[in-house]
């Protein structure tokens, strides 16, 4: 499915985000790449067997990973 050389990651692979684009409309909010995915603005993906990756953006990412620790608006209890 790939015309590039050296070839694209395939759909399947962990860094499938990393093929090329070959039809993009921002307008409507997703790309598709050369490996059947398509990506959308939000950074969730459909992948060509119909299978769905959520959005993952490094904002939320960083939520779930920071933790309260990292959250920037501050827990309640810590404003005395
Ligand atoms: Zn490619």
């Amino acid at each position: 499915m790939c015309p590039h050389s050296p070839s694209c990651p395939d759909a399947m692979a962990l860094d499938h985000e990393a093929a090329r684009s070959v039809a993009c409309h921002p307008e409507q909010g997703w790309s598709l790449l050369c490996n059947g995915v398509v990506v959308f603005e939000d950074t969730g993906e459909l992948l060509p067997g119909g299978d769905t990756v959520a959005p993952h953006r490094p904002t939320d990412l960083w939520q779930q990973v920071g933790g309260s620790l990292a959250d920037p608006v501050g827990s309640p209890g810590t404003i005395s």
